[in-house]
Order: structure tokens, then C-alpha cells, then sequence
């Protein structure tokens, strides 16, 4: 499997619309957009038309930020519940189907996740490094871009060399390079804009895709479903045990056997 790299803007601010279509369209790459449903068309925010024209003109892809931009896990499952599914529904009905959703906060535990699975293909969180073959699609893992710099004392994480290492190293691992940005934020300044230019250059230099998650989700076949439970924690736990049992239980035979 050879390595890829994703870019996430989450929140749908007008940045993503000043500062990084631009860019985007002059690189002739993809973006991602996570949209809180709720929050399209308001004051700092981008509208429908504006999504409309990034998905249909330029092959952005639409991600969910939930409805409103809440922590996941502190609420209730029943409103849990009406953040996944109302925000799908929200973003439907603008003409944005989401395939996946981005976290707020990326904050989720394993309730949220099993209801994120009933509306959506993948979850992405906060942090992290490359997502590898092993890597759970609900735990799509992201390395901080612009801004949130990644905590890794005692490396400076807000520089070009520390964007590159990280592609590097998917390089090496064939990993599925997800970056975050938040171009809204003030540390997302002119500086760190021209990090983002050299970073998609570079991986372009390097001949590695640029795609949107649907994408890699289709090119990762591999990753893990594992957080697609249709039960929630209690049930899965048992099936899992007797599935390790009964897996355990065909090694030995095919052990036996060989020799
Ligand atoms: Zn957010």
C-alpha cells in the first residue's frame, strides 16, 4: 500500500474560503471541509454556495463536524444520537452527504463512536501520526498544521521541517497522512500559510496523492472496521472474546497441521 496524504480544514470557517482556496486551486489539490451543519451561512462562516462551489467546481470533499460544535462525550446518547444523525441530515439537505466525521474538539469515546458508525464510513481525531494498515477507521489519527501544534517536546512542531519528517515517515511506513487546519486561528499567520504551500509542493515533488478521505478510504480497504460495532460495549466484548477463541483455536489446527 503505498502512502497518501489528506488535508482537513475543520469548522468551515471564511478562511477556508480566503486563504485556502487559493491555494488549493493554484496546487490543483483537494481539500477537506468538516462543517458543523449548523453554523453554515453564519457570521464568520461559510454559506451553501460557497461549499456548493468547492465540492462541485474544485472536488473538495464535505466532512461532518457534528451539528453544533459540542464534545461528543459529555452528552447524553440520546443527543449523541441527534449530533450525527441531524448533522448528516443538516448537511444532506444543503446537497453535502458526508462521508465522514471529524470530532469536535476530537474528542469521542467507544459510544460515540458506534453511533458515528451508524451514519458515517470514518472518524478523524486530533494528534497522532500516520494512519498505517492497523489503524481503526473511527481513530483516524491527524498531525496539527498552522495551528493546535502537535505536542512533541522537544521537537519544534510548527515548522516546515517537522511537516516534512511527518511526510517522510508516512513515506516510510506507506502510511495515510492526515493533516489539520484551522486556518481561522491566528497562528494559521503568513508564515505558516507558506509552510502549507511548501508542504503540498513538497508532497507533490515526491509523487505522493493528495485525496480527499472517500478517497482514501476506498484506497485503504485495509483499515480496521473494528469500530463499526452494531452492539454497543457489553455485547461486543463477549463476541470478541469466543471470535479470539475460535481464531486462537484455527491457528492451533493449522499449526498441528504444518508440522
Ligand atoms: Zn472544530
Amino acid at each position: 500500500m503505498e502512502a497518501m496524504v489528506t488535508f482537513v480544514s475543520d469548522d468551515g470557517a471564511q478562511e477556508d474560503w480566503t486563504k485556502l482556496m487559493p491555494l488549493f486551486r493554484q496546487a490543483g489539490v483537494p481539500c477537506v471541509v468538516a462543517i458543523t451543519s449548523r453554523q453554515v451561512g453564519q457570521a464568520g462562516y461559510m454559506g451553501k454556495e460557497q461549499i456548493a462551489y468547492l465540492q462541485d467546481e474544485l472536488g473538495w470533499e464535505v466532512a461532518s463536524h457534528a451539528r453544533e460544535h459540542v464534545n461528543l462525550t459529555e452528552l447524553s446518547e440520546a443527543r449523541m444520537e441527534e449530533e450525527c444523525r441531524g448533522s448528516q441530515e443538516e448537511l444532506r439537505a444543503l446537497g453535502f452527504g458526508a462521508q465522514a466525521i471529524v470530532y469536535p474538539y476530537g474528542r469521542n469515546n467507544a459510544r460515540v463512536r458506534s453511533i458515528a458508525g451508524r451514519y458515517y464510513d470514518a472518524g478523524i481525531e486530533v494528534g497522532g501520526g500516520g494512519n498505517t494498515g492497523r489503524a481503526d477507521r473511527y481513530r483516524l489519527q491527524r498531525v496539527a498544521l498552522g495551528s493546535y501544534f502537535d505536542s512533541r517536546l522537544p521537537l519544534a512542531t510548527n515548522r516546515i521541517a517537522y511537516y516534512k519528517a511527518r511526510v517522510d515517515e508516512a513515506v516510510r511506513a506507506r502510511a495515510w497522512l492526515i493533516f489539520m487546519l484551522h486556518p481561522a486561528e491566528r497562528s494559521h499567520d503568513g508564515e505558516q500559510q507558506r509552510h502549507l504551500r511548501e508542504t503540498i509542493r513538497y508532497v507533490q515533488a515526491i509523487g505522493v496523492p493528495i485525496v480527499t478521505v472517500r478517497e482514501g478510504l476506498s484506497r485503504r480497504a485495509d483499515l480496521s472496521m473494528r469500530a463499526r460495532p452494531r452492539r454497543l460495549p457489553g455485547n461486543g466484548v463477549l463476541l470478541r472474546s469466543i471470535r479470539r477463541l475460535v481464531g486462537l483455536k484455527f491457528v492451533w489446527f493449522y499449526f498441528m497441521r504444518c508440522k
